[in-house]
Protein backbone atom coordinates (compact mmCIF):
# COMPACT_ATOMS: atom_id res chain seq x y z
CA UNK A 1 0.00 0.00 0.00
CA UNK A 2 1.24 3.43 -0.70
CA UNK A 3 0.84 6.14 1.77
CA UNK A 4 -0.08 9.54 1.45
CA UNK A 5 3.96 11.82 2.34
CA UNK A 6 3.74 16.23 2.22
CA UNK A 7 5.31 15.64 -1.40
CA UNK A 8 3.03 13.53 -3.08
CA UNK A 9 -0.03 15.79 -1.38
CA UNK A 10 1.56 18.59 -3.17
CA UNK A 11 0.39 17.10 -6.19
CA UNK A 12 -3.08 17.53 -5.51
CA UNK A 13 -4.73 21.48 -5.02
CA UNK A 14 -5.07 22.41 -1.39
CA UNK A 15 -9.09 23.05 -1.12
CA UNK A 16 -10.71 26.24 -3.16
CA UNK A 17 -12.41 28.39 -1.25
CA UNK A 18 -13.54 32.08 -1.43
CA UNK A 19 -10.73 33.98 0.10
CA UNK A 20 -12.95 35.72 2.68
CA UNK A 21 -13.66 32.01 4.12
CA UNK A 22 -9.78 30.79 4.00
CA UNK A 23 -9.43 34.32 6.06
CA UNK A 24 -12.25 33.69 8.41
CA UNK A 25 -10.58 29.70 9.01
CA UNK A 26 -6.87 31.34 9.32
CA UNK A 27 -8.33 33.79 12.27
CA UNK A 28 -10.08 30.77 13.64
CA UNK A 29 -6.78 28.48 13.47
CA UNK A 30 -4.65 31.34 14.57
CA UNK A 31 -6.90 32.50 17.29
CA UNK A 32 -4.84 34.37 20.08
CA UNK A 33 -4.95 31.48 22.82
CA UNK A 34 -3.41 28.89 19.90
CA UNK A 35 -0.71 31.29 19.02
CA UNK A 36 0.15 31.82 23.10
CA UNK A 37 0.06 27.99 23.10
CA UNK A 38 1.77 26.37 20.09
CA UNK A 39 3.67 30.02 18.18
CA UNK A 40 2.72 31.12 15.10
CA UNK A 41 4.82 29.17 12.90
CA UNK A 42 3.15 25.46 13.91
CA UNK A 43 -0.32 27.55 13.98
CA UNK A 44 0.50 28.48 10.62
CA UNK A 45 1.69 25.15 9.67
CA UNK A 46 -0.99 23.47 11.07
CA UNK A 47 -3.45 25.23 9.55
CA UNK A 48 -1.63 25.23 6.15
CA UNK A 49 -1.70 21.09 6.77
CA UNK A 50 -5.69 20.91 7.46
CA UNK A 51 -6.03 23.19 3.85
CA UNK A 52 -3.92 20.11 2.35
CA UNK A 53 -5.88 17.45 4.01
CA UNK A 54 -9.60 18.75 3.62
CA UNK A 55 -9.26 18.24 -0.42
CA UNK A 56 -7.68 14.44 0.13
CA UNK A 57 -9.22 11.56 0.91
CA UNK A 58 -8.67 9.89 4.28
CA UNK A 59 -6.20 7.05 4.29
CA UNK A 60 -8.61 4.65 4.88
CA UNK A 61 -12.50 3.61 4.21
CA UNK A 62 -14.37 2.74 7.48
CA UNK A 63 -16.99 0.37 7.28
CA UNK A 64 -19.37 -0.26 10.61
CA UNK A 65 -20.49 -3.69 10.82
CA UNK A 66 -24.12 -4.42 11.29
CA UNK A 67 -22.80 -7.09 14.74
CA UNK A 68 -26.27 -6.99 15.52
CA UNK A 69 -26.68 -9.68 12.88
CA UNK A 70 -23.76 -11.51 12.70
CA UNK A 71 -20.09 -11.55 14.39
CA UNK A 72 -17.65 -9.10 13.40
CA UNK A 73 -15.21 -11.98 11.96
CA UNK A 74 -17.86 -13.36 10.10
CA UNK A 75 -18.62 -9.93 8.29
CA UNK A 76 -14.71 -9.26 7.89
CA UNK A 77 -14.39 -12.54 6.07
CA UNK A 78 -17.80 -12.34 3.69
CA UNK A 79 -16.92 -8.70 2.73
CA UNK A 80 -13.47 -10.03 2.42
CA UNK A 81 -14.58 -12.80 -0.03
CA UNK A 82 -17.04 -10.27 -1.85
CA UNK A 83 -14.46 -7.39 -2.51
CA UNK A 84 -12.13 -10.37 -3.84
CA UNK A 85 -14.44 -11.54 -6.48
CA UNK A 86 -15.03 -7.77 -7.26
CA UNK A 87 -11.43 -7.59 -7.77
CA UNK A 88 -11.21 -10.63 -10.10
CA UNK A 89 -13.68 -9.52 -12.56
CA UNK A 90 -11.46 -6.11 -12.47
CA UNK A 91 -8.27 -7.49 -13.14
CA UNK A 92 -5.82 -9.45 -15.48
CA UNK A 93 -5.59 -13.65 -14.43
CA UNK A 94 -2.17 -12.99 -13.27
CA UNK A 95 -2.44 -10.33 -10.62
CA UNK A 96 -2.40 -11.52 -7.29
CA UNK A 97 -5.71 -10.64 -5.53
CA UNK A 98 -5.27 -9.07 -1.77
CA UNK A 99 -7.57 -7.66 -0.10
CA UNK A 100 -6.36 -6.13 3.48
CA UNK A 101 -9.44 -5.25 6.23
CA UNK A 102 -8.28 -4.27 9.86
CA UNK A 103 -10.42 -4.75 12.88
CA UNK A 104 -10.30 -1.40 14.93
CA UNK A 105 -8.73 -2.05 18.23
CA UNK A 106 -10.87 -0.24 20.66
CA UNK A 107 -14.18 0.05 18.24
CA UNK A 108 -15.99 -3.53 18.16
CA UNK A 109 -18.07 -2.56 15.66
CA UNK A 110 -15.49 -0.99 12.67
CA UNK A 111 -13.81 -2.50 10.20
CA UNK A 112 -10.51 -0.51 8.37
CA UNK A 113 -9.53 -0.44 4.31
CA UNK A 114 -6.59 0.94 3.70
CA UNK A 115 -6.31 3.25 0.64
CA UNK A 116 -3.86 3.59 -1.46
CA UNK A 117 -3.28 6.53 -3.29
CA UNK A 118 -2.45 9.07 -4.88
CA UNK A 119 -0.85 6.70 -7.01
CA UNK A 120 0.63 7.34 -10.74
CA UNK A 121 -1.89 7.69 -12.86
CA UNK A 122 -1.09 9.37 -16.61
CA UNK A 123 -3.49 11.41 -17.85
CA UNK A 124 -5.50 10.87 -21.45
CA UNK A 125 -6.29 13.23 -23.79
CA UNK A 126 -10.02 11.87 -24.07
CA UNK A 127 -11.36 13.84 -21.02
CA UNK A 128 -15.16 13.42 -18.98
CA UNK A 129 -15.68 16.24 -16.81
CA UNK A 130 -17.63 15.56 -13.79
CA UNK A 131 -19.13 17.29 -10.81
CA UNK A 132 -17.49 18.33 -7.86
CA UNK A 133 -19.52 15.83 -5.75
CA UNK A 134 -19.19 13.03 -8.27
CA UNK A 135 -15.29 14.03 -8.24
CA UNK A 136 -15.05 13.62 -4.53
CA UNK A 137 -16.97 10.26 -4.79
CA UNK A 138 -14.30 9.04 -6.92
CA UNK A 139 -11.62 9.65 -4.97
CA UNK A 140 -13.26 7.74 -2.53
CA UNK A 141 -14.03 4.58 -4.46
CA UNK A 142 -16.74 5.28 -6.76
CA UNK A 143 -17.97 4.87 -9.81
CA UNK A 144 -19.03 8.15 -12.13
CA UNK A 145 -22.73 7.76 -12.16
CA UNK A 146 -24.57 9.13 -15.68
CA UNK A 147 -26.05 12.03 -13.77
CA UNK A 148 -22.63 13.40 -12.59
CA UNK A 149 -21.46 13.89 -16.08
CA UNK A 150 -21.00 17.41 -16.80
CA UNK A 151 -19.02 17.24 -20.60
CA UNK A 152 -17.45 13.90 -22.64
CA UNK A 153 -15.80 14.47 -25.76
CA UNK A 154 -17.67 14.68 -28.75
CA UNK A 155 -17.77 11.30 -30.54
CA UNK A 156 -17.47 9.22 -27.09
CA UNK A 157 -18.37 5.75 -27.52
CA UNK A 158 -19.26 3.03 -24.77
CA UNK A 159 -15.83 0.97 -24.37
CA UNK A 160 -13.35 4.12 -25.10
CA UNK A 161 -11.13 5.08 -22.49
CA UNK A 162 -11.40 8.27 -20.55
CA UNK A 163 -9.85 10.57 -18.13
CA UNK A 164 -12.05 11.65 -15.66
CA UNK A 165 -11.86 15.56 -14.06
CA UNK A 166 -13.68 17.33 -11.24
CA UNK A 167 -14.84 20.54 -12.11
CA UNK A 168 -13.68 22.61 -9.14
CA UNK A 169 -16.04 26.03 -9.47
CA UNK A 170 -19.18 24.67 -11.11
CA UNK A 171 -18.20 26.55 -14.14
CA UNK A 172 -18.20 23.69 -16.78
CA UNK A 173 -21.41 24.11 -19.06
CA UNK A 174 -23.77 20.62 -19.08
CA UNK A 175 -23.03 19.08 -22.52
CA UNK A 176 -19.94 20.71 -23.62
CA UNK A 177 -17.41 18.72 -25.12
CA UNK A 178 -14.17 20.30 -23.35
CA UNK A 179 -13.97 22.80 -20.21
CA UNK A 180 -10.87 24.82 -19.57
CA UNK A 181 -11.75 25.97 -15.99
CA UNK A 182 -10.62 24.71 -12.69
CA UNK A 183 -10.52 21.37 -12.59
CA UNK A 184 -8.46 17.73 -11.10
CA UNK A 185 -7.62 15.23 -12.47
CA UNK A 186 -9.37 11.92 -10.56
CA UNK A 187 -8.24 8.94 -12.88
CA UNK A 188 -9.23 7.51 -15.87
CA UNK A 189 -11.91 4.83 -16.63
CA UNK A 190 -13.91 3.12 -19.42
CA UNK A 191 -16.96 4.56 -20.87
CA UNK A 192 -20.00 2.60 -19.89
CA UNK A 193 -22.98 4.30 -22.85
CA UNK A 194 -22.05 6.54 -25.90
CA UNK A 195 -22.14 9.98 -25.42
CA UNK A 196 -26.01 10.46 -27.03
CA UNK A 197 -27.11 8.23 -24.10
CA UNK A 198 -25.87 10.66 -21.81
CA UNK A 199 -27.07 13.83 -23.15
CA UNK A 200 -28.99 13.48 -25.65
CA UNK A 201 -31.66 10.78 -24.76
CA UNK A 202 -35.38 11.73 -23.87
CA UNK A 203 -34.96 10.48 -20.21
CA UNK A 204 -32.04 11.33 -17.90
CA UNK A 205 -29.42 8.57 -18.09
CA UNK A 206 -28.90 6.37 -14.78
CA UNK A 207 -26.27 3.80 -13.82
CA UNK A 208 -22.53 3.81 -14.09
CA UNK A 209 -21.64 6.39 -16.82
CA UNK A 210 -17.86 5.48 -16.15
CA UNK A 211 -16.24 2.69 -14.58
CA UNK A 212 -13.57 3.42 -13.05
CA UNK A 213 -10.38 1.02 -13.87
CA UNK A 214 -7.39 3.78 -12.76
CA UNK A 215 -8.72 5.69 -9.96
CA UNK A 216 -5.81 8.27 -8.25
CA UNK A 217 -6.93 7.06 -5.37
CA UNK A 218 -7.71 3.13 -5.02
CA UNK A 219 -10.50 1.78 -3.07
CA UNK A 220 -13.35 -0.56 -3.21
CA UNK A 221 -16.58 0.16 -4.40
CA UNK A 222 -19.01 -0.62 -2.41
CA UNK A 223 -22.02 -0.13 -4.75
CA UNK A 224 -24.25 -3.41 -3.72
CA UNK A 225 -21.51 -5.24 -1.50
CA UNK A 226 -22.99 -6.90 1.37
CA UNK A 227 -25.91 -4.33 1.79
CA UNK A 228 -27.18 -5.72 5.52
CA UNK A 229 -23.96 -6.34 6.73
CA UNK A 230 -21.53 -3.59 6.00
CA UNK A 231 -22.21 0.28 6.13
CA UNK A 232 -19.82 2.99 4.88
CA UNK A 233 -19.30 5.33 7.76
CA UNK A 234 -17.28 7.67 9.01
CA UNK A 235 -14.98 7.06 11.99
CA UNK A 236 -15.93 10.16 13.69
CA UNK A 237 -19.89 9.35 13.01
CA UNK A 238 -19.47 5.73 14.65
CA UNK A 239 -17.80 7.09 17.23
CA UNK A 240 -20.42 9.31 18.19
CA UNK A 241 -23.23 6.46 18.73
CA UNK A 242 -20.48 4.73 21.03
CA UNK A 243 -20.32 7.85 22.87
CA UNK A 244 -24.15 8.03 23.18
CA UNK A 245 -23.89 4.66 24.69
CA UNK A 246 -27.93 4.06 24.11
CA UNK A 247 -28.85 0.68 26.37
CA UNK A 248 -32.04 -1.62 25.36
CA UNK A 249 -35.31 -0.45 25.80
CA UNK A 250 -34.47 3.17 26.12
CA UNK A 251 -36.08 5.84 24.31
CA UNK A 252 -33.85 7.75 21.89
CA UNK A 253 -34.51 11.53 20.16
CA UNK A 254 -32.27 11.38 16.89
CA UNK A 255 -32.88 15.42 15.71
CA UNK A 256 -31.66 15.66 12.64
CA UNK A 257 -31.34 12.45 11.10
CA UNK A 258 -30.94 11.86 7.33
CA UNK A 259 -29.77 10.26 6.02
CA UNK A 260 -29.81 7.75 9.13
CA UNK A 261 -26.79 6.41 9.51
CA UNK A 262 -26.24 7.84 13.21
CA UNK A 263 -29.96 6.58 13.27
CA UNK A 264 -29.13 3.17 12.29
CA UNK A 265 -26.21 2.57 14.53
CA UNK A 266 -28.25 3.68 17.96
CA UNK A 267 -30.87 1.18 17.24
CA UNK A 268 -28.25 -1.73 16.48
CA UNK A 269 -26.51 -0.65 19.52
CA UNK A 270 -29.58 -0.97 21.67
CA UNK A 271 -30.54 -4.56 19.87
CA UNK A 272 -33.53 -3.12 18.49
CA UNK A 273 -35.49 -3.13 21.56
CA UNK A 274 -36.38 0.46 22.46
CA UNK A 275 -37.55 3.05 20.58
CA UNK A 276 -35.49 5.41 18.51
CA UNK A 277 -37.45 8.65 17.16
CA UNK A 278 -36.00 10.50 14.00
CA UNK A 279 -36.63 13.47 13.42
CA UNK A 280 -36.08 15.23 9.86
CA UNK A 281 -37.22 18.24 8.40
CA UNK A 282 -36.64 17.71 4.72
CA UNK A 283 -39.06 15.34 3.96
CA UNK A 284 -37.50 13.36 0.73
CA UNK A 285 -34.68 12.49 3.15
CA UNK A 286 -36.87 10.54 5.25
CA UNK A 287 -37.14 7.69 2.80
CA UNK A 288 -33.51 7.71 2.71
CA UNK A 289 -33.33 6.84 6.56
CA UNK A 290 -36.68 4.45 6.62
CA UNK A 291 -34.69 2.21 3.93
CA UNK A 292 -31.42 2.75 5.34
CA UNK A 293 -33.62 1.21 8.72
CA UNK A 294 -35.12 -1.74 6.31
CA UNK A 295 -31.68 -2.62 4.65
CA UNK A 296 -30.15 -2.95 8.52
CA UNK A 297 -33.13 -4.90 9.55
CA UNK A 298 -33.98 -2.83 12.14
CA UNK A 299 -37.68 -2.38 13.64
CA UNK A 300 -37.22 -0.13 16.26
CA UNK A 301 -36.68 3.06 14.46
CA UNK A 302 -40.05 5.62 13.98
CA UNK A 303 -38.95 8.40 11.29
CA UNK A 304 -40.95 11.56 11.30
CA UNK A 305 -40.77 14.99 9.22
CA UNK A 306 -40.63 17.31 11.53
CA UNK A 307 -38.32 20.56 12.00
CA UNK A 308 -36.90 19.87 15.93
CA UNK A 309 -36.49 23.50 16.95
CA UNK A 310 -39.98 23.11 17.13
CA UNK A 311 -40.12 19.33 18.82
CA UNK A 312 -40.95 20.56 22.19
CA UNK A 313 -44.63 20.17 22.96
CA UNK A 314 -46.78 23.04 24.85
CA UNK A 315 -49.28 20.81 26.26
CA UNK A 316 -46.82 19.29 28.41
CA UNK A 317 -48.88 16.32 29.32
CA UNK A 318 -50.16 14.94 26.29
CA UNK A 319 -48.46 11.92 25.09
CA UNK A 320 -48.12 10.92 21.86
CA UNK A 321 -46.14 8.25 19.21
CA UNK A 322 -44.94 11.65 16.70
CA UNK A 323 -43.52 14.84 17.33
CA UNK A 324 -44.24 17.66 19.11
CA UNK A 325 -42.99 16.06 22.52
CA UNK A 326 -43.95 16.64 25.83
CA UNK A 327 -40.77 17.94 27.84
CA UNK A 328 -38.71 15.40 29.31
CA UNK A 329 -39.58 12.51 27.09
CA UNK A 330 -36.23 10.81 26.14
CA UNK A 331 -33.45 8.81 27.86
CA UNK A 332 -30.65 10.48 25.41
CA UNK A 333 -31.15 12.68 22.47
CA UNK A 334 -29.07 13.08 19.53
CA UNK A 335 -28.12 16.66 18.21
CA UNK A 336 -25.71 15.83 15.34
CA UNK A 337 -26.12 19.05 14.06
CA UNK A 338 -26.70 21.01 10.48
CA UNK A 339 -23.44 22.60 10.02
CA UNK A 340 -21.39 24.15 7.63
CA UNK A 341 -19.52 21.29 6.60
CA UNK A 342 -15.99 21.95 6.57
CA UNK A 343 -14.52 19.00 7.89
CA UNK A 344 -15.91 16.72 4.77
CA UNK A 345 -13.05 14.95 2.96
CA UNK A 346 -12.36 15.31 0.28
CA UNK A 347 -13.42 18.19 -0.50
CA UNK A 348 -11.80 19.69 -3.43
CA UNK A 349 -13.73 23.19 -3.44
CA UNK A 350 -16.49 24.97 -1.30
CA UNK A 351 -18.53 27.71 -2.73
CA UNK A 352 -19.76 28.89 0.16
CA UNK A 353 -20.14 33.28 1.41
CA UNK A 354 -18.56 32.93 4.72
CA UNK A 355 -22.07 34.52 5.42
CA UNK A 356 -23.66 31.00 5.12
CA UNK A 357 -20.85 29.64 7.06
CA UNK A 358 -22.06 32.08 9.97
CA UNK A 359 -25.88 30.92 9.48
CA UNK A 360 -24.96 28.15 11.36
CA UNK A 361 -24.84 28.73 15.13
CA UNK A 362 -28.28 30.85 16.18
CA UNK A 363 -30.38 26.99 14.37
CA UNK A 364 -27.91 25.18 16.09
CA UNK A 365 -28.39 27.19 19.70
CA UNK A 366 -32.05 26.66 19.01
CA UNK A 367 -31.94 23.20 17.92
CA UNK A 368 -29.55 22.88 21.58
CA UNK A 369 -32.63 24.66 23.83
CA UNK A 370 -35.55 21.73 22.26
CA UNK A 371 -32.79 19.22 22.97
CA UNK A 372 -32.23 20.48 26.52
CA UNK A 373 -36.42 20.64 27.21
CA UNK A 374 -36.47 17.13 25.64
CA UNK A 375 -34.18 15.34 27.51
CA UNK A 376 -35.14 13.51 30.86
CA UNK A 377 -33.10 14.63 34.15
CA UNK A 378 -30.33 12.10 34.38
CA UNK A 379 -30.35 11.77 31.12
CA UNK A 380 -26.80 12.38 28.17
CA UNK A 381 -26.96 14.56 25.56
CA UNK A 382 -24.91 14.50 22.67
CA UNK A 383 -23.62 17.33 20.29
CA UNK A 384 -22.12 16.67 17.02
CA UNK A 385 -20.85 18.24 14.18
CA UNK A 386 -18.37 17.44 11.16
CA UNK A 387 -17.18 21.17 10.78
CA UNK A 388 -13.93 22.26 12.08
CA UNK A 389 -15.08 26.17 12.95
CA UNK A 390 -14.86 27.33 16.89
CA UNK A 391 -18.06 28.63 16.58
CA UNK A 392 -20.12 25.89 15.61
CA UNK A 393 -18.07 23.88 18.39
CA UNK A 394 -16.39 24.98 21.02
CA UNK A 395 -18.07 28.19 21.64
CA UNK A 396 -21.42 26.64 21.10
CA UNK A 397 -20.36 24.02 24.04
CA UNK A 398 -18.89 27.21 25.84
CA UNK A 399 -22.64 29.10 25.56
CA UNK A 400 -24.37 26.18 26.47
CA UNK A 401 -22.75 25.68 29.88
CA UNK A 402 -23.57 29.61 30.45
CA UNK A 403 -27.07 28.99 29.20
CA UNK A 404 -27.56 25.36 31.44
CA UNK A 405 -26.78 25.31 34.31
CA UNK A 406 -28.06 21.89 34.58
CA UNK A 407 -25.51 20.57 32.18
CA UNK A 408 -22.37 18.90 32.78
CA UNK A 409 -19.95 17.96 30.28
CA UNK A 410 -18.68 14.36 30.43
CA UNK A 411 -15.98 12.17 29.65
CA UNK A 412 -16.45 10.29 26.09
CA UNK A 413 -15.67 6.85 25.46
CA UNK A 414 -14.55 5.93 23.03
CA UNK A 415 -12.54 9.15 23.27
CA UNK A 416 -9.57 8.70 19.84
CA UNK A 417 -9.55 11.88 18.44
CA UNK A 418 -7.81 15.46 20.00
CA UNK A 419 -9.62 17.14 23.05
CA UNK A 420 -11.13 20.61 21.95
CA UNK A 421 -9.17 23.13 20.81
CA UNK A 422 -7.93 26.59 22.28
CA UNK A 423 -9.99 29.59 21.72
CA UNK A 424 -13.59 29.70 23.33
CA UNK A 425 -11.99 30.04 26.81
CA UNK A 426 -12.72 26.79 28.02
CA UNK A 427 -11.04 25.23 30.40
CA UNK A 428 -8.45 22.60 30.52
CA UNK A 429 -10.20 20.02 32.02
CA UNK A 430 -13.28 21.25 29.76
CA UNK A 431 -11.43 20.83 26.39
CA UNK A 432 -9.83 17.00 27.47
CA UNK A 433 -13.76 15.96 27.51
CA UNK A 434 -14.34 17.16 24.08
CA UNK A 435 -13.71 15.47 20.94
CA UNK A 436 -12.18 17.43 18.26
CA UNK A 437 -11.09 14.93 15.41
CA UNK A 438 -8.34 17.08 13.59
CA UNK A 439 -6.77 15.70 10.54
CA UNK A 440 -3.65 18.29 10.38
CA UNK A 441 -2.75 16.63 13.48
CA UNK A 442 -2.32 13.23 11.50
CA UNK A 443 1.16 14.87 10.13
CA UNK A 444 3.99 14.63 12.87
CA UNK A 445 6.97 17.34 13.51
CA UNK A 446 8.33 16.06 10.53
CA UNK A 447 5.55 16.06 7.58
CA UNK A 448 5.57 12.47 8.19
CA UNK A 449 2.06 9.80 8.62
CA UNK A 450 1.77 8.81 11.91
CA UNK A 451 1.89 4.53 12.07
CA UNK A 452 -0.78 2.43 12.61
CA UNK A 453 -3.59 2.29 13.63
CA UNK A 454 -3.09 5.59 15.13
CA UNK A 455 -3.49 7.42 11.64
CA UNK A 456 -6.81 5.24 10.91
CA UNK A 457 -8.13 7.13 14.37
CA UNK A 458 -6.52 10.90 13.11
CA UNK A 459 -6.95 10.91 9.10
CA UNK A 460 -10.46 11.16 9.18
CA UNK A 461 -12.93 14.17 8.48
CA UNK A 462 -13.17 16.83 10.80
CA UNK A 463 -15.43 16.41 13.14
CA UNK A 464 -16.37 17.46 16.58
CA UNK A 465 -18.58 15.71 19.83
CA UNK A 466 -19.48 16.83 23.02
CA UNK A 467 -21.20 14.81 25.31
CA UNK A 468 -23.16 16.34 28.44
CA UNK A 469 -25.29 14.69 31.65
CA UNK A 470 -28.52 16.63 32.41
CA UNK A 471 -28.67 17.16 36.53
N1 LIG B 1 -27.30 12.39 11.58
C1 LIG B 1 -27.27 12.20 10.14
C2 LIG B 1 -26.53 10.91 9.84
O1 LIG B 1 -25.62 10.51 10.56
O2 LIG B 1 -26.87 10.27 8.82
C3 LIG B 1 -26.69 13.39 9.44
C4 LIG B 1 -27.40 14.66 9.78
S1 LIG B 1 -26.92 16.07 8.85
C5 LIG B 1 -25.50 16.57 9.67
C6 LIG B 1 -28.09 17.25 9.42
C7 LIG B 1 -29.51 16.97 8.95
O3 LIG B 1 -30.35 17.87 9.70
C8 LIG B 1 -29.79 17.28 7.49
O4 LIG B 1 -30.38 16.15 6.88
C9 LIG B 1 -30.78 18.45 7.54
O5 LIG B 1 -31.75 18.38 6.50
C10 LIG B 1 -31.44 18.26 8.88
N2 LIG B 1 -32.01 19.48 9.50
C11 LIG B 1 -31.60 20.76 9.36
N3 LIG B 1 -32.36 21.57 10.12
C12 LIG B 1 -33.25 20.78 10.76
C13 LIG B 1 -34.30 21.03 11.69
N4 LIG B 1 -34.60 22.27 12.08
N5 LIG B 1 -35.02 19.98 12.15
C14 LIG B 1 -34.75 18.71 11.73
N6 LIG B 1 -33.77 18.42 10.86
C15 LIG B 1 -33.04 19.43 10.38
Amino acid sequence: MQRHNIEEMSVFPIINLRPAVTEFLKSVFLNTEVLAAVGHQEAECRFQKLLSCLSHPPSYTCVRASTHLAPLEEIRHKLGEELKKQQMCSSSADEEISVQILTHPTIPDVLLLPVDGPRPVKQLSSEVVVGAQCGSAVLRGAHVFAPGIIASPKYMKAGDVVSIFSDLEGKCTRGATSFQGKKVFVGNGVAQMDRSAIFCADEPAKGIGVRMVEPLYQSPSFDGVLPSLAFLQNLPSVVVGHVLGPRPGERILDMCAAPGGKTCHIAALMEDQGEVVALERIRNKIDRIRQNAQMLHLRSIKAFCFNSTQAVSCDPVQESEGPPFPPESFDRVLLDAPCSGLGQRPNMSSTWSLKEICSYPPLQRKLFHAAVRLLKKGGVLVYSTCTVTLAENEELVAWALNTFPCLTLQPQEPHIGAEGMLGAGLSPEQLRLLQRFSPELSWDQTGAAAPLPCRADRDTIGFFIAKFLKN
